[in-house]
């Protein structure tokens, strides 16, 4: 053995990552040799943060919101946050509910390692947001995947959920919309799995910070029907109000929850950043015609990606409902030429200038699709096809 070799602890090696990073710091090495690339990998919208809440933002921090908060978030904040959410979703929620988080991350992380460990048996969805598995692993639970299929529009079979649950089972995580495939669970569906882990004990996992980003259908959020002892959702700021950067998220849970996930804060970052939560009150409170606006657009590319996938040779794309990814299955343009989509998407990077995403980086059932972000201009988006058509047509 290395004596030099860092002596790290057995759970690192059972921690995952998130894909996208990756492939945007390749981009952005093939960028600063000269090369033009289009980012259609990060899962971030293009639009700026609104202007009414980078002033909100500032007026903090002159006002000397600079300091340390409560750990389980302002309560300004968290009043907002709860008002906010039971008026849009139709449910009842108390800000004591309510755990403002630096990001939408820090739910997954807090809430998993709150409540599995080995022994345990968690329900994902695959292809699915990658950090869900890698934090089930590092929690020493048991990832168990199901399988979000194209013929069934990308959306959760809620038979076989049935059929996956055992006496072990003590989470089930879903994603609607859903990354990366933006597909968007029926109303009806929604009920049933609520209704099913209600009535078997299970705790679910409700990742909902695409809530707001709906074409088709609408967003439902389980809490309605699920038992609110046993409920964790997420949101946040980043897509809706074009804030990755600001790092502000939350958890909904039963209060008892709450304080375990804010003792989990306090340990880790002790608050979310005081001047981003006094912000965070105008983006609810404020003009919301940014997002409406913001959603208006993504509507329009996601058609124009769509239609302009389907005309790509060994292309075909469904239409998502959700979100901004399209999820393109590439099988036959993958055939004979590579060995995986993880082949095509380098290739796509390396030689056509595309940043894409295999559909491996959110587990093995994304093996012969591509995802794609539309959260670029319609230009962009635009110049990545007419790549992609020359790349693959070569
Ligand atoms: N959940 C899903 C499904 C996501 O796609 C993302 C970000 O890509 C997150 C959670 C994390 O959001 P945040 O950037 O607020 O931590």
């Amino acid at each position: 053995m290395n004596p030099r070799a860092p002596l790290l602890a057995e759970r690192m090696s059972r921690l995952g990552t998130e894909t996208a990073f990756e492939v945007l710091a390749h981009a952005r090495e093939l960028e600063s040799r000269g090369r033009t690339v289009v980012h259609l990998e990060i899962g971030e919208p293009d639009f700026d943060t609104p202007a009414n809440i980078v002033e909100a933002a500032i007026g903090a921090l002159r006002g000397g919101k600079t300091h340390y908060g409560p750990s389980s978030g302002l309560e300004e904040t968290r009043a907002a946050i709860a008002e906010d959410f039971s008026r849009r979703r139709g449910v009842a929620v108390d800000s004591l509910q309510v755990v403002v988080l630096a990001g939408g991350k820090p739910a997954i992380f807090f809430g998993l390692i709150a409540l599995v460990q080995r022994g345990d048996e968690v329900i994902y969805p695959n292809p699915g947001f990658p950090i869900y598995e890698s934090m089930i692993e590092f929690s020493e639970a048991r990832a168990v995947p199901i399988a979000l299929r194209e013929d069934n529009g990308f959306r959760m079979d809620v038979d076989e959920l049935e059929r996956l649950i055992t006496p072990r089972t003590k989470v089930v995580i879903i994603n609607s919309p859903h990354n990366p495939t933006g597909s968007v669970m029926t109303g009806e569906e929604i009920r049933r799995v609520a209704e099913i882990t209600s009535r078997r004990g299970i705790w679910l996992f409700s990742d909902e910070i695409y809530g707001r980003m709906v074409y088709e259908g609408e967003h439902v959020t389980p809490l309605c029907h699920s038992d609110p002892e046993r409920t964790i959702v997420l949101d946040g700021f980043s897509k809706t109000y074009a804030m990755t950067g600001w790092r502000l998220g939350y958890s909904i849970s039963s209060k008892e929850m709450a304080v375990r996930i804010a003792r989990l804060q306090t340990n880790c970052n002790s608050c979310p950043a005081t001047f981003s939560q006094i912000a965070a009150v105008e983006a609810l409170k404020g003009s919301q015609e940014s997002v409406d606006h913001m959603v208006r657009e993504f509507d329009r590319r996601r058609r124009l990606v769509v239609e302009g996938l389907n005309r790509l040779p060994g292309v075909t794309c469904v239409m998502p409902r959700g979100a901004f990814y399209a999820f393109a299955n590439v099988q036959r343009a993958i055939t004979g030429r590579f060995a995986t989509v993880r082949d095509l998407q380098r290739a796509l990077l390396d030689e056509a200038g595309v940043a894409t995403l295999a559909g491996t980086a959110f587990g093995a059932n994304g093996e012969g699709y591509l995802r794609l972000s539309y959260a670029n201009s319609a230009d962009n988006l635009t110049e990545a096809l007419r790549r992609m058509d020359r790349f693959l047509k070569t």
